[in-house]
């Protein structure tokens, strides 16, 4: 297979027709899109966040997404890579192998957001709190033995 290459194009907003082979980024990087590598012109519109795509830049210019390009949606089902410009085919992934990688994509996300929690929230300390609600149900535990015994000895 002939070796695809992606040209880089810095935009203000993504236009409303693509260009093949140019990947289009906007310049406030929170949004690339280009056309499937495949050549079946649909769009594939890729966020820029820690969550969804991440763009990096190779020294000889090429870009670079990250994680791969799964148009499962799409009638093509492609599946590439865009590295350092250039698409890298992952032909023949299993149904298995997508499940795991969106469970992958799944557990990236929760972590990155279990990240954002631990430093936007200060950590209370919910200990005391647990302990003595507790001990509030054992002590009624308590008492309603003791209610049950004194019933048995009078
Ligand atoms: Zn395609």
């Amino acid at each position: 297979m002939k070796q695809i290459r992606f040209r880089h194009q810095p935009v203000d907003v993504i236009p409303e027709s693509l260009e093949a082979h140019v990947l289009y980024v906007t310049r406030d990087g929170d949004v690339a899109a280009h056309l499937c590598a495949c050549g079946c012109g649909k769009e594939v519109i890729t966020p820029l966040a820690p969550t969804d795509w991440t763009l990096s830049f190779e020294k000889r210019g090429g870009a670079t997404l990250d994680p791969s390009i799964g148009n499962w949606a799409f009638p093509c089902r492609s599946h590439y890579f865009i590295w350092g410009g250039a698409v890298v085919w992952a032909r023949g992934m299993s149904e298995k192998a997508i499940a795991a990688g969106r469970s992958r994509d799944r557990a990236r996300k929760q972590k990155y957001y279990e990240q954002r929690k631990s430093i936007d929230v200060p950590r209370r300390s919910s200990q005391p709190d647990q302990s003595s609600s507790d001990s509030v149900h054992r002590l009624s535990i308590w008492e309603r033995l003791l209610t049950w015994l004194r019933s048995l000895v009078t």
